[in-house]
């Protein structure tokens, strides 16, 4: 089976589309890692085509913030600004779903699904001392992660040392493959479809091979200006507009 891995997609929908264009016929089932809402310009859009698509989705600290299940004080400003503004445009079944969305982690064919980690649903990997509490919290052998937004993860070998997932030199729309050891875990993270933070503005998934074993990483460019356009006439906040482009 082939898994298509989406995660913090944020209302970008020309980011998403370039993505599921780039991804069709490579993949048999698509699961998401939450954060469909917050940050950019089309929400309803969005999660209208997620919904659809994504056989399991769970709920990011975006989509509660962004459906009153989370209070948005707890963000800092520009990110309250456009979760308060994403409230404002999300249509009540829209909103009503992403209430009903589940809490990570989720078992899903002998891995796992979570936004944060499997520690805390809201809580970040970013470094090696993150990833052995993640790796502590769970005994699944894989576990796909968001909410970093930056591509790549970690593993923990058979004489437990950890690693980062290293991931070749990405060119526009070809796959960088990542073989699986049989006897390592694994953490991660596909990157962020629609607010890249690894300095790398193109928008990023991850292909799950499980027959295979591996995985492919994607990065393609979309119609940046396109979305920021959007983004001013909404009047979304100038440094969300702005980090679009740098990936930051
Ligand atoms: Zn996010």
């Amino acid at each position: 089976m082939r898994y298509l891995i989406l995660s913090d997609v944020h209302s970008n929908l020309e980011a998403l589309e370039k993505c599921l264009k780039l991804a069709a016929g490579r993949y048999d089932r698509a699961l998401c890692l939450g954060d469909l809402a917050g940050y950019g310009p089309d929400p309803n859009a969005v999660i209208e085509r997620v919904r659809l698509l994504a056989h399991v989705i769970v709920r990011g600290n975006h989509d509660k913030a962004c459906c009153g299940l989370l209070d948005p004080e707890d963000f800092n400003t520009l990110a309250r600004l456009a979760a308060e503004w994403t409230r404002s445009q999300l249509t009540p079944e829209h909103m009503e779903f992403l209430r009903s969305l589940p809490e990570g982690p989720i078992a899903v064919d002998g891995f796992e699904l979570v936004h944060g980690s499997p520690a805390d649903e809201d809580e970040y990997i970013f470094d090696a001392l993150e990833a052995v509490r993640a790796f502590s919290a769970t005994a699944s052998p894989l576990v796909f992660f968001g909410h970093t937004h930056r591509q790549g993860g970690f593993l923990l070998t058979a004489d437990h040392r950890f690693k980062p997932v290293m991931t070749p030199p990405i060119y526009d729309d070809e796959p960088a493959s990542v073989p699986l050891d049989p006897d390592a875990r694994y953490l991660i993270n596909p990157g962020s479809i629609g607010q890249p933070r690894d300095g790398d503005w193109r928008a990023g998934f991850a292909i799950f091979d499980s027959d295979e074993r591996r995985i492919d990483f994607y990065r393609t460019p979309y119609p940046l200006e396109l979305t920021q356009q959007k983004m001013r006439k909404a009047g979304l906040p100038e440094p969300l507009v702005q980090r679009l482009e740098t990936g930051r």
